[in-house]
């Protein structure tokens, strides 16, 4: 049962940062099953660390169909994790709890991503607090589960299936944050968490966009070259980390979509401006590390 109640949690409820494993920590092989052949990513130890050191709890959440689809056994993942573990806890970084979804993809479970179940149980086992947590993957299943569980963000690293992802469905990835990799994510997250700017802040803010030609016009924020515009429910006074977040993956999104521009020099010109805002939005997140 949820214990969303104050009362039943008189502590501060966790924060947390639920992993997915193949292509986010480790290289993703294909139904790996031998510990010879797990590959920690470079830097992943140090991000789970760093994470770990800013208070998260850390959490695995792992589809495993080969378990269902009999290439391997629950013994064989679990030797995986044994392996895994001692790798991480010679820095020091340790998983609250492994969570495995070992069903065939056509087979009914309650835990395969992008269902949010494991996600529920986190919340409700360790007082998990979901609003304020995040979840980390390279498929688009992994951003679900966070959706579906109702996370801060999701973030798509491009590792592992990530970078065809980020080409070939950015209509699907408005709500996420894109980054590089497992450190990537853990800089940006670390960067932007707990970023909701003040009201003069946020009119800073507005005066900086303003020097640069950029104007909000009823609910469209609209750019000096009027093509790139984004389109909110009220002018934006959100946190940083999502206006941030947005204003990237239009960034991302421009850089691939030339052919919807008159010529190369509309084009270029539209890319300045997102580069010009993305860019203020960094100054100011800067000054709130
Ligand atoms: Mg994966």
């Amino acid at each position: 049962m949820s214990q969303d109640s104050t009362e039943s949690h008189p502590t501060p409820r966790k924060r947390a940062v639920f992993l997915d494993r193949d292509g986010t920590i480790i290289e993703d092989k294909d139904y790996l099953s031998q510990i010879k052949d797990m590959i920690l990513y470079p830097g992943a130890t140090q991000a789970l660390r760093r994470l770990m050191d800013a208070g998260f709890l850390l959490f695995l959440v792992t589809n495993q169909s080969g378990i269902g689809r009999g290439y391997f056994t629950m013994a064989d993942v679990e030797r995986i994790h044994e392996h895994l573990a001692a790798e991480l806890a010679r820095a020091g970084v340790h998983f609250q709890k492994i969570y495995v979804a070992p069903e065939h993809p056509d087979h009914p479970s309650p835990g395969r991503k992008p269902s949010p179940q494991f996600l529920f149980e986190a919340r409700d086992d360790f007082g998990v607090d979901l609003s304020q947590s995040y979840m980390i993957g390279d498929k688009l299943i992994d951003l679900e589960c966070g959706w579906n569980a109702g996370v801060k963000k999701s973030i798509l690293v491009r590792t592992g299936y990530g970078a065809e992802l980020a080409r070939t469905q950015r209509e699907k990835l408005a709500e996420a944050l894109i980054v590089d990799d497992l450190p990537g994510a853990a800089e940006h997250l670390l960067a932007l968490d707990e970023c909701r700017i003040s009201d003069a802040e946020r009119g800073m803010l507005f005066r900086a966009l303003e020097s640069n030609g950029w104007r909000w016009e009823e609910h469209f924020l609209y750019s000096p070259n009027k093509t790139m515009h984004l389109l909110r429910e009220c002018a934006w006074q959100g946190d940083l980390l999502d206006f941030y977040g947005q204003m990237m993956n239009r960034l991302t999104k421009l850089t691939t979509s030339a052919k919807e521009f008159s010529d190369h020099e509309q084009h270029r010109r539209v890319i300045s401006d997102a580069q010009g805002l993305v860019a203020i939005l960094t100054v100011l997140l800067e000054t709130k590390k």
